[in-house]
């Protein structure tokens, strides 16, 4: 194994580390729940606000660029990441709000084939905004949502997913990366699949963009949503995006907004809705200028980094780097690795179990390590290609090896409190 020095030597995008905020005196491997701020996106932010203070409400118009097209001109810089054209991203809403939108758009509770097949292992919202989406179109979520049960706990098996594909299936969610275990679905396959038996298919993307690359325009996907603040790193809460394939553009926007209609007639102020072209027409209300701002900055280090190919090989060399790791610096100490081992089946971070991982998360914290915890036995490390480096690896290997060698965890209380 070559040394996180000689690594870090070799690696083209080390320049970039600069670039960001660092908390001092901690390695940050938590950039799949927050990514850090960089000195562009705080430059954007800064930018946007210096605008409102100097333009008032000609900011619209007269600032560089207007901020009235910000949306389309950060979800042109967008496109690449996730393989498609401009027209069809719409940078807006979150994550949950775009899925609602979506469903919205896309589900028709009077076609005979009304079941919705998702996954067990999703994140809670998504299947909070499924059951709910559901309801609101009088179906009984407990008969109209299928999950697809996972024979591990912690991973999908693509054999399960097409066994659930039966013909009253309308549409297919899933995660493209699994939060939990950082699995990565082959969206390629999942979408043939789909269409062959004749049901759509949209995915999150929200633990993916920014970390994996995709082609939904080539796979045929029909539609995605992600959200901003993980792997973008565009801040908390930051505007989150959509895609809608081009074969659905004629489709009219399930949750209908002014800022939806063709920008020749938005201010029109009529009641007609006249929706733009592609995507944009499931946009709602007001962009969120100063949630979207930061996003151009990140993007903007993202293409001048090489675009998502460099981030991806950097990925994947950290994350096998800190596997290898564990396996020969943490060996005996309980740990399993959750995470799939193949490229091809693994997003941005990597998943330990271990019955301990609540205390080992909490002295990790305490030794200056910012992990993620997720229930019952989970502990997520995240590499951000952009700011983490291979030494960052060692060092949280090197500190967690500590803590399980002088059992500094168990002076941790095994209670988790409850955050409100
Ligand atoms: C992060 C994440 C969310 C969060 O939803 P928000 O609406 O952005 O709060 C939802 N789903 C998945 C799969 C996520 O990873």
């Amino acid at each position: 194994m070559r040394s996180a020095q000689a690594l870090d030597q070799a690696d083209p995008l080390a320049r970039f580390r600069a670039e960001f905020h660092l908390p001092s005196g901690q390695v940050y491997l938590d950039g799949n729940s927050l990514g850090l701020l960089s000195r562009r996106a705080e430059g954007h932010l800064q930018r946007v606000i210096g605008e409102w203070r100097a333009l008032g409400i000609s900011g619209w118009t007269d600032a560089a660029p207007p901020w009235i097209s910000l949306s389309e001109t950060i979800a042109a810089q967008l496109a690449p990441l996730i393989g498609a054209a401009s027209d069809e991203v719409a940078v807006t809403g979150s994550t949950t709000t775009n899925l609602h939108q979506l469903l919205a758009t896309f589900f028709d509770p009077a076609n005979p084939r009304n079941i919705i097949v998702a996954d067990e292992l999703n994140f809670p919202s998504d299947l909070h905004a499924l059951q709910s989406h559901l309801r609101q179109r009088g179906l009984d979520p407990a008969r109209h949502l299928r999950l697809v049960r996972s024979h591990d706990g912690r991973t999908l098996r693509p054999a399960d997913i097409l066994a659930a594909l039966a013909p009253d299936v309308q549409l297919l969610v899933l995660s493209l990366v699994q939060f939990t275990s950082g699995q990565l679905l082959d969206a390629a396959a999942l979408t043939r699949a789909a269409h062959a038996r004749g049901l759509l298919i949209g995915f999150d993307c929200s633990h993916s963009i920014g970390a994996v690359p995709h082609a939904l325009d080539a796979d045929g996907v029909d539609f995605a949503f992600w959200c901003s603040y993980k792997y973008l790193n565009a801040g908390p809460g930051a505007v989150g995006g959509l895609y809608l394939n081009r074969r659905h553009f004629h489709r009219a926007p399930g949750l209908a907004g002014w800022w939806g209609v063709r920008p020749d007639r938005r201010f029109a102020l009529t009641a007609l809705h006249e929706p733009a072209a592609g995507a944009s027409a499931l946009h709602i209300g007001t962009p969120h200028l100063l949630s979207l701002a930061p996003l151009a900055g990140s993007l903007e280090i993202i293409t001048e980094a090489g675009g998502i190919a460099a981030l991806r090989a950097k990925s994947l060399a950290q994350t096998t780097y800190l596997m290898e790791q564990v396996e020969s610096e943490l060996a005996g100490c309980g740990f399993a690795l959750v995470s799939p081992r193949a490229d091809a089946e693994r997003g941005g971070h990597i998943t330990l179990a271990h019955p301990d991982a609540w205390r080992i998360c909490a002295a990790l914290k305490a030794a200056g390590v910012v992990p993620d915890f997720r229930p019952p036995d989970m502990i997520r490390l995240a590499p951000a290609p952009l700011y983490t480096s291979f030494a960052d690896c060692a060092e949280a290997i090197a500190r967690l090896q500590k803590i399980m060698r002088t059992k500094a965890h168990e002076k941790f209380s095994a209670a988790r409190p409850i955050v409100t």
